[in-house]
């Protein structure tokens, strides 16, 4: 049984003051939250410490938005696992398609990330998903195919067993338009086809694959109907505390 896993993503956005704000809001809205499911915020860096404050006596858990490979070093603008670890992070979204498309990260420097990240005992949640143009040329299984080959390399299965992998299509973030169920669905049992091929069948199945591209309230329950969908990744019905509160209590 798969348990399902609610990662609020953040981006760029809430100061301290109003993350700390929006994490009362929610611990407040979320004191009946069963452990049937788990639910991770992911404020931006200078909201990390405020954040965990607030949550670190409830369910709710800590995550970050990337890190640096190396453990310290002349690496300016950077920060490591430890670093993350120290403020209370257990999560870190690892090659997020913001990061791939603005900031050149690639297949590469996801696995170097992930490697960091499972270093300090951080559980890595790593994005793979394909562009409008990649969709339209039929390209889709092709790009998850790679970035998965590519992005994992080199894990041990046991390694591999603690990823959370997130499907976002690129052309549904931010976008307002969500994938279907059914289209979601299909590349979630793909990327479970890849990793009984990669590593084995037990970690075909053990791993939790969450979707993330425009979810909201009123389509979390389509998409969590789904057998191959053990969780949502959520950038901007996040940001509000009744929105998101409604998505982690969705019912099957
Ligand atoms: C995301 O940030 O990963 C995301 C899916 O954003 P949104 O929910 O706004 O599409």
């Amino acid at each position: 049984m798969r348990r399902p896993v609610i990662v609020g993503n953040w981006k760029m956005h809430k100061t301290s003051t109003e993350a700390e704000e929006l994490a009362k809001a929610l611990v407040n809205h979320l004191t009946d939250l069963t452990d049937d499911r788990e639910v991770v915020l992911c404020p931006p860096f200078t909201g990390l410490k405020v954040v965990f404050e607030v949550i670190k006596s409830s369910p709710i858990k800590l995550g970050a938005q990337n890190l640096h490979w190396e453990k310290s070093g002349a690496f300016t603008g950077e920060i490591s696992a430890l670093m993350l670890k120290d403020v209370g992070c257990s999560y870190v979204i690892i090659g997020h398609s913001e990061r791939r498309t603005y900031f050149c990260e690639t297949n590469s420097t996801v696995n170097k990330k992930i490697f960091a990240a499972l270093d300090q005992g951080l559980i890595p949640i790593v994005c793979v998903g394909e562009t409008l143009e990649e969709r339209e040329k039929n390209q889709t299984f092709e790009i998850i195919e790679r970035q998965i080959r590519e992005g994992l390399v080199g894990l041990t299965h046991s390694q591999a067993l603690r990823l959370i992998i997130a499907y976002e299509p690129v052309w549904a973030i931010g976008t307002g338009k969500t994938a279907t169920p059914e289209q979601a669905n299909e590349v979630h049992t793909f990327i479970r086809y890849l990793l009984a091929k990669n590593f084995n069948e037990t970690v075909a199945s053990e791993i939790r694959i969450q979707y993330g591209g425009s979810v909201r309230p009123d389509n979390i329950k389509s998409l969590m109907s789904q057998k191959d969908i053990d969780g949502v990744l959520v950038g901007g019905a996040s940001l509000d505390a009744d929105s998101f509160t409604k998505i982690v209590k969705f019912k099957e």
